[in-house]
């Protein structure tokens, strides 16, 4: 059975929720208390809804206790943002992430029961710094058709680890081809083969895939 998610909020951030969790086929409810969110949103969710979250009313009527995630994605108001994620754990649902606004929210919205917080400028700021620091050798040699070639330098963060624990085997849209180290190039490559520092993965296939990868990491 599919996965059910619900995303409370239609700004900027909850609209991207909806509409990537849509282009992947997940389920997903929308919901907003200012029907021109809603209305904006109608071209890319199939189930949209105007309601006020913190309701207890709306919540139990909504059924949103049996969805397995329910997402709250209000920025501007703290009061509302931590009174909806009270009203959800009390009504029962199993997992409510929630975006918060800083470090000052997220400490109370993990008092009042989120099961995740998520500070999208904080951990926006850290993958910026990750990507400055990319160990990538050089961008991507273009195959065509969103093929590339690239290659990446293990760094202290997957030192030690095996091949496996990256996923690295079993990807179907990219290839593992070889690792270089030193002057050695390993093309036969096994789950348990442990990488060290300064090893050259040779990767090759899609495009995406291989960010998405890298985005793991
Ligand atoms: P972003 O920063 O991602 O753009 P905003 O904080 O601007 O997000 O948007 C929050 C959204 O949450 C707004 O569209 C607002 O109408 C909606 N919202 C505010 N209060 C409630 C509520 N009680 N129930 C449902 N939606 C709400």
């Amino acid at each position: 059975m599919n996965n059910q998610f619900a995303v409370i909020g239609l700004g900027l951030f909850g609209s991207a929720l909806c509409e990537e969790l849509q282009l992947q086929n997940a389920e997903v409810l929308a919901i907003d208390i200012d029907e021109s969110k809603t209305r904006q949103i109608a071209t890319l969710c199939n189930h949209v809804i105007v309601a006020d979250a913190t309701d207890e009313a709306t919540v139990a009527e909504l059924g949103l206790a049996n969805f397995d995630i329910v997402f709250v994605a209000i920025g501007d108001s703290l009061e509302t943002s931590i009174l909806t994620t009270l009203v959800l754990k009390e009504a029962g649902v199993k997992k409510v992430w929630v975006k918060a606004r800083d470090k000052f929210h997220a400490k109370i919205l993990q008092k009042v029961g989120a099961d995740k917080v998520i500070n999208p400028e904080w951990d926006m700021g850290r993958r910026v710094a990750q990507s400055m620091l990319d160990n990538r050798l050089f961008d991507y040699l273009e195959l065509g058709h969103d093929m590339v070639l690239t290659e990446f330098v293990i760094g202290l963060q997957q030192n030690g680890r095996t091949l496996a624990d990256l996923h690295l085997l079993q990807q179907s849209d990219f290839q593992l081809l070889a690792i270089k180290r030193g002057e050695v190039l390993h093309n036969v490559l096994t789950g348990k083969m442990e990488l060290q520092l300064g090893d050259i993965l040779i990767l090759a296939g899609n495009k995406h895939a291989i960010d998405h990868w890298l985005d793991t990491l």
